[in-house]
């Protein structure tokens, strides 16, 4: 699973960028392909990624079109999320099926290709919100929560759940 975001508002602060990086990683994608941002997005993400662990990238790219035209010439599918499209409920059995899949988010108005390459365009309902709320509900939903519990291998720490305060190991 691959999420690939496009646009980049300079207006809006790196940190909701981030967050799409963060919230796709936590969430179960094992990369996102981001257009319009600077390297220290990526080494951001990349220090989480080196204490907690895991293996995601992020790869920073001009053409988001060439990269999902070759997704899906290697067989895979594309959902794009998007308020304007089905409802979420009426098309996660069908998605959850695919075995590769590619997640379209924007920053800002998406190209009228996106929606055109789109195998699925989906709407996480028809109010519009935020491309991260968006995406952290659809990877829930295709995972079915259970990403939430998966151990996380090759960081420097770990966290001890606990009820009260802060409890965290070193590997
Ligand atoms: N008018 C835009 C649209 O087509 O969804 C809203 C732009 S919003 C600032 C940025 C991104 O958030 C969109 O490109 C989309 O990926 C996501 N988004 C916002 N609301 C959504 C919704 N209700 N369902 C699915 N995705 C949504």
């Amino acid at each position: 699973m691959a999420v690939l975001r496009i646009g980049h508002r300079l207006v809006r602060d790196d940190r909701v960028t981030t967050h799409a990086a963060l919230v796709s990683r936590a969430f179960g994608a094992e990369r996102i392909y981001m257009t319009g941002i600077d390297q220290s997005v990526k080494d951001t993400v990349n220090a989480v990624g080196k204490r907690w662990g895991g293996n995601f990238e992020v790869e920073i790219i001009e053409d988001w079109k060439g990269v999902a035209r070759a997704w899906k010439k290697s067989g895979g599918k594309i959902a794009h999320l998007t308020m304007y499209g089905i409802n979420i409920d009426d098309a996660i059995e069908k998605v959850r099926k695919e075995e590769k899949l590619l997640v379209i988010i924007g920053a800002e108005k998406v190209p009228r290709e996106a929606y055109e390459l789109a195998d699925y365009n989906i709407a996480v309902g028809n109010q519009p919100h935020s491309e991260i709320a968006a995406l952290a509900i659809f990877l829930d939903r295709v995972f079915s929560g259970k990403q939430l519990k998966k151990e996380v291998a090759g960081g420097q720490l770990r966290i001890v759940p606990s009820e009260k305060g802060k409890q965290v190991e070193k590997i």
